[in-house]
């Protein structure tokens, strides 16, 4: 039997977390976890610590009560030392998954330590494409996509020649309200945006997903992922989420891949790669009724989208505005601070008060996202 992967899990306490630990109690004999993190729920990290018996742990925030985790644990606080966790000498792996920019400083760490990247956390690449596709690059790492259309455009791919490619279909549930009125998008709540129709996600991606600024960031990560141009990447909305992504060769014919609405199939496909094996949940049942809709989205439901689009082809800092404008925009909104319809006005705002310049280096790129978020800040507040 081969050696079990030795992974290292950052955010292991949130939902991406979750499916990924679902795919390691199907695989113990395959995967071995060595490193988790979390941001502040101590508590929930003791609990995975102990289930798996994992010998290294950070939390974001200092531990509260540190005694409580096993003394075979080393316990770790402090953004240096989750970059050291990120690239530890015996990970063979490291899943991303982070919620946010959060996710941009440790994927940089463990690509540029040699270490094959499961990417689930989209901003990174959003915000820091250039540094963080030039560090897999520089030292042969690969970026592994976990995302599920980008691990479904990667799984399309395998076998084909670069040159054989046209052009991605990315799929889009619609999000919480693909069916409301229009004009009745002013009045939903913070609890409707959180009611994803198919998805079990975390509360941000859950409200990206009902403004599209979700599939937004998805063209952009695409775009560094697979390099493409704007032009060569399409949106469609596909309301049951069992075809996750599409692949358009040049001579026409295009591959689809297929799977339920859950995270672990492409986690599992993503963290094993490049081998398959039985799958944590059943696959699709084909003796149902699927309807395989899709239909383009409205740019009038979901300007989001639209502004996304524009930040991927004004390039440069924009994509990273309009990832720092939505973190924003989505907090206040989730504060209760700002209407669900806002969110699109304040990236708008945010986006035009934005010089074109372009960061280099980590601490340029740091720099400018803490100036866009002071920007969109004063935005929030003009509102209120
Ligand atoms: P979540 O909010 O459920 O979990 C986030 C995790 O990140 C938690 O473990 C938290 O402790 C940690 N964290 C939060 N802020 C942090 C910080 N500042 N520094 C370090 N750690 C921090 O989020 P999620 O839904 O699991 O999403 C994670 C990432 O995966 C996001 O980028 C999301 O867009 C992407 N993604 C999620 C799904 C999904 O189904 N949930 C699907 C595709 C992609
Ligand atoms: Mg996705």
């Amino acid at each position: 039997m081969s050696r079990r992967k030795k992974f290292v899990l950052l955010g292991a306490t949130g939902s991406i977390g979750e499916s990924t630990l679902r795919v390691l109690r199907k695989h113990p004999d395959k995967l071995e976890l060595l490193g988790v993190s979390a941001n502040q729920q101590e508590e929930k990290l003791r609990t995975i610590v102990h289930e798996f018996q994992v010998p290294h742990a950070h939390l974001g925030t200092s531990p509260k009560n540190p005694e409580a985790f096993s003394s075979a644990t080393t316990l770790s606080s402090g953004s240096s030392n989750l970059n050291a966790l990120a690239s530890h000498d015996d990970a063979d792996v490291v899943v991303v998954a982070i919620v946010g920019s959060a996710g941009l400083g440790p994927t940089l760490a463990a690509l540029n330590a040699g270490k094959d990247v499961v990417l689930a956390n989209k901003e990174s690449l959003v915000v820091g494409g250039k540094l963080v596709t030039e560090a897999a690059r520089k030292s042969g790492a690969r970026i592994i996509p976990a995302d599920s259309e980008h691990n479904a455009i990667h799984q399309c791919l395998l076998g084909q020649e670069d040159r054989a490619l046209d052009s991605i279909i990315l799929t889009a549930s619609g999000g919480a309200f693909r069916d409301l009125p229009i004009d009745k998008l002013k009045d939903v709540s913070l609890e409707q945006a959180l009611q994803h129709p198919n998805w079990s996600m975390g509360p941000k991606v859950t409200i990206d997903s009902a403004t599209m600024a979700n599939k937004g960031l998805e063209l952009i990560e695409a775009h560094w992922l697979f390099g493409l141009p704007p032009g060569k990447m399409e949106v469609v909305i596909h309301p049951p989420s069992i075809v996750h992504a599409m692949v358009r060769f040049i001579d026409g014919c295009c591959l689809a891949q297929l799977s339920p609405p859950s995270m672990t199939f492409a986690l599992q496909n993503a963290l094993l790669f490049p081998e398959r094996h039985h799958g944590v949940e059943k696959s699709l049942d084909f003796s149902a009724n699927l309807n395989l809709s899709f239909t383009p989205p409205c740019e009038q439901r979901y300007p989001c989208l639209r502004l996304a689009k524009q930040s991927l082809a004004q390039g440069g800092c924009f994509p990273l505005g309009f990832n720092a404008a939505n973190e924003v925009a989505v907090d206040a909104f989730r504060m209760n601070r700002i209407g669900f319809v806002q969110i699109s006005n304040i990236i708008d705002a945010t986006l035009n008060k934005l010089n074109a310049i372009e960061p280099l280096t980590i601490d340029e790129l740091h720099l400018l996202d803490s100036q866009i978020r002071e920007t969109a800040e004063t935005v929030v507040n003009s509102l209120n």
